[in-house]
């Protein structure tokens, strides 16, 4: 497999910091099928989270599109300014993007598209924060740890079936592009990674669902993922309940579908 070096972008001399996830990707090819996934044209606004060495940055940059960047590691931002401020669009934020708030972003109505290859280690809490801005997003394309792709894109039943896949399909049309090897990056990960496309529904699909509410009804319904609803909703749905609408109390979390949670979480509210 020929590899470009790390660091072609930037030249920089950085070394990687494990405490912000930082696995840079090294595979032009790799590069080149993400940024052929993602397709950016004339008009466009996108978003990186953590370009890091700009690797990906610099397969997407283009002088007829918006590029705003939110980069935490500061000793970055020298580099990312000097390779892509020629680029009108461009704009380097050195932020923490769990708590940024990318809604300002979007103050031209031109709906983001948000990409980036994610610090694995905050990536739950940070989807859970973009799923807030879902209505000004067009699509977001990740490179997550496998594991992760495979619980946003699960199917009721299986084993991957979950909160985060029951929220991500609430707001969002998932879809496991492809996978990426750990060999792809500097250094490589310990784990296998994949690449995932999230297109946020135009129009909710349950405008009368309570988020909020569906939020902490499947937080409770998994609490003990072993345990029956029953146990898990024990103070907060009856079995009458559960049985009104035609679900076994002594069934599992994991076999509901998206939909059984919404007529729970309608249920709760007209209560
Ligand atoms: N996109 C680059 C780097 C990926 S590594 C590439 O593919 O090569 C993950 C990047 O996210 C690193 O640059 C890291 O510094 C950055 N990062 C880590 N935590 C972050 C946070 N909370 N907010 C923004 N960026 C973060």
């Amino acid at each position: 497999m020929t590899k470009a070096p790390y660091n072609s972008i930037m030249k920089s001399t950085h070394t990687p910091r494990k405490r912000f996830g930082q696995n840079f990707l090294q595979d032009a090819g790799v590069i080149a099928q993400i940024a052929n996934a993602i397709h950016p044209q004339p008009g466009e606004h996108l978003v990186e989270i953590g370009p890091g060495q700009g690797a990906l940055t610099a397969s997407l940059i283009r002088r007829d599109i918006r590029l705003n960047v939110v980069e935490l590691d500061r000793d970055l931002a020298s580099g990312l300014l000097a390779a892509f401020s020629i680029y009108p669009g461009f704009k380097l934020h050195s932020a923490d993007a769990l708590s940024f708030d990318f809604g300002a972003l979007a103050d031209d109505g031109v709906p983001l598209r948000v990409v980036g290859n994610l610090p694995y280690n905050i990536s739950t809490p940070l989807l859970f924060r973009l799923f807030e801005f879902a209505p000004v997003v067009q699509d977001m394309h990740f490179m997550l740890q496998l594991e992760v792709v495979n619980r946003l894109a699960a199917a009721p039943g299986s084993k991957h079936w979950g909160r985060l896949g029951i929220m991500a399909q609430y707001h969002c049309e998932v879809e496991h592009l492809f996978d990426v090897p750990p060999e792809a990056f500097y250094p490589p990960p310990k784990v296998q990674s994949a690449i995932v496309r999230l297109s946020p529904h135009r129009r909710s699909p349950w405008p009368e669902c309570d988020e909020g509410a569906l939020r902490r009804l499947v937080q409770s319904s998994f609490a003990q993922r072993r345990k029956t609803l029953r146990n898990n909703l024990k103070g907060i749905l009856a079995d009458s309940d559960l049985e009104q609408l035609g679900i076994d109390p002594g069934a599992r979390a994991e076999t509901l579908e998206l939909v059984d949670f919404i007529r729970l979480t309608n249920h709760l509210s007209s209560a």
